[in-house]
């Protein structure tokens, strides 16, 4: 995680859903890259799943990716999710079992039409910071 990410919080069901992708990455790196930690490709691609969850218009109504209308990623980090999602879905029943649940019951709720506005994280997340500095 770059240092600007790090300050930032993702709030409910977006940290989760920013965990699942977490865990994906872990299994899909490990047994396709090879390297002790996570290698720079796939470290980039997280910072950029990252960025995209706190930027979604639906925020914490966000559907799951796969279901989600509007489609945000740019083609290469498209790609390489799709390649991630096949390897590790599968895997994630046995190795994240809640993760992987919450994510199931998450494809089965509707998709919202429209975002509401102001629903993103980032939005959210900066009127808390206002409120927090007292501007
Ligand atoms: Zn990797």
């Amino acid at each position: 995680m770059s240092e600007s990410n790090k300050a930032i919080i993702l709030y409910g069901s977006l940290d989760t859903e920013f965990r699942t992708i977490e865990a994906m990455v872990k299994i899909y790196c490990k047994n396709h890259h090879k390297t002790p930690t996570l290698c720079e490709q796939c470290k980039d691609f997280l910072e950029y799943a990252f960025t995209r969850l706190d930027r979604c218009p639906y925020g914490e109504a966000k559907p799951t990716c796969r279901l989600c209308p509007i489609h945000c990623y740019k083609t290469d980090y498209r790609e390489m999710s799709r390649k991630i999602m096949r390897y590790s879905g599968p895997k994630m029943l046995f190795k994240h079992p809640i993760l992987a649940v919450r994510h199931l019951i998450a494809e089965k709720r509707p998709v919202p039409e429209k975002p509401e506005s102001g629903a993103s994280n980032r939005h959210k997340r900066k009127l808390l910071e206002k409120q927090n500095t007292g501007n």
